[in-house]
């Protein structure tokens, strides 16, 4: 099979919530050959399409924001080296959120994730060569690959602080106590049930997770990557803000369908929604209209 049949079915399996083909494991992950693949080609249908849209005012910046899944001229890919690289390290993130559980995992430190690794021969520890390309990913200042958010999280090392953290009921998310967790309690008091928490806290590990996998949607795109979610470092999620849905609307609360929803509408006129990415922002993010920034 070859990278770009390789990456189909990482890419397909994703996008299903299956992040990667679990039983191929890292061997198989090894043994592709990506030597002979072509270079990576920005789609010029796309871009001739978009080219025949009216571009709104401020030009291709907007057009990034809102076809944020597609691919443009400019944008940065990871080498076809690292590519084995990203591919082993979501196989062995999946493998610590399965392990320790989704709640656990959205707490977990990159050295418990480490530590994890080290301790279940089912896991398997991290090469040298995968710490180094998370620690460099980590480490690179994402506005090189157009991400222009600012760095919420600057050591690798960083830990959600224990004895802070509050378990939501029926949501399997954790939210700060104090600011955090008063905002979501006042939201549920006025809105109702039908508004439920999509995601809360996420430490170092499950935003690595989140944002590599994207980066295998993406073919190693790391620009269209970085347009629909925080690179690790990068996320307000570490800090107190969170993610609002309806209840049932499933993946769908993560679309602009959500805007059609009561919650959104609810949220919207109360105030709630202070948009950190909203439809014209300058940080090359798509329109997030579900999260909800908690201000420190
Ligand atoms: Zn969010």
């Amino acid at each position: 099979m070859d990278r770009r049949a390789f990456l189909k079915v990482a890419g397909t399996l994703a996008l299903a919530g299956i992040s990667l083909p679990m039983s191929w494991g890292l061997e198989t992950v090894w043994a592709q050959d990506f030597s002979h693949c072509p270079t990576h080609a920005p789609d010029n249908g796309v871009q001739d399409a978009i080219s025949k849209i009216e571009e709104p005012a401020g030009g291709e910046e907007f057009l990034k924001v809102r076809f944020f899944d597609r691919d443009f001229n400019d944008d940065v890919y990871l080498p076809d080296n690292e590519m084995p690289l990203l591919l082993s390290s979501v196989i062995r993130f999946e493998r610590i959120q399965r392990q320790i559980g989704h709640g656990n995992f959205c707490l977990a430190g990159f050295d418990d994730a480490l530590a994890c690794a080290r301790s279940y021969a089912g896991i398997g520890p991290f090469s040298s060569r995968e710490i180094d390309f998370l620690e460099n990913l980590f480490q690179r200042p994402a506005g090189d690959y157009g991400f222009m958010g600012k760095k919420t999280v600057s050591r690798l090392t960083w830990q959600v602080p224990p004895g802070k953290t509050v378990k939501i009921e029926d949501t399997g998310q954790y939210l700060y106590k104090g600011r955090s967790e008063a905002l979501y309690q006042d939201i549920r008091k006025k809105i109702g049930t039908q508004a439920v928490l999509t995601s809360g806290i996420r430490g170092v590990s499950k935003q690595f997770l989140l944002f590599l996998n994207k980066a295998v949607q993406s073919r190693g795109n790391l620009s269209m990557a970085s347009r629909s979610l925080a690179p690790p470092g990068y996320s307000f999620h570490a800090t107190g803000d969170f993610d609002m849905g309806e209840k049932g609307f499933g993946p769908d609360n993560f679309t602009e369908k959500f805007t059609r929803t009561r919650v959104y509408n609810r949220l919207s006129s109360l105030g709630y929604i202070q948009f950190r990415y909203g439809p014209r922002n300058h940080l090359g993010v798509r329109y997030e209209p579900w999260h909800v920034e908690v201000k420190g």
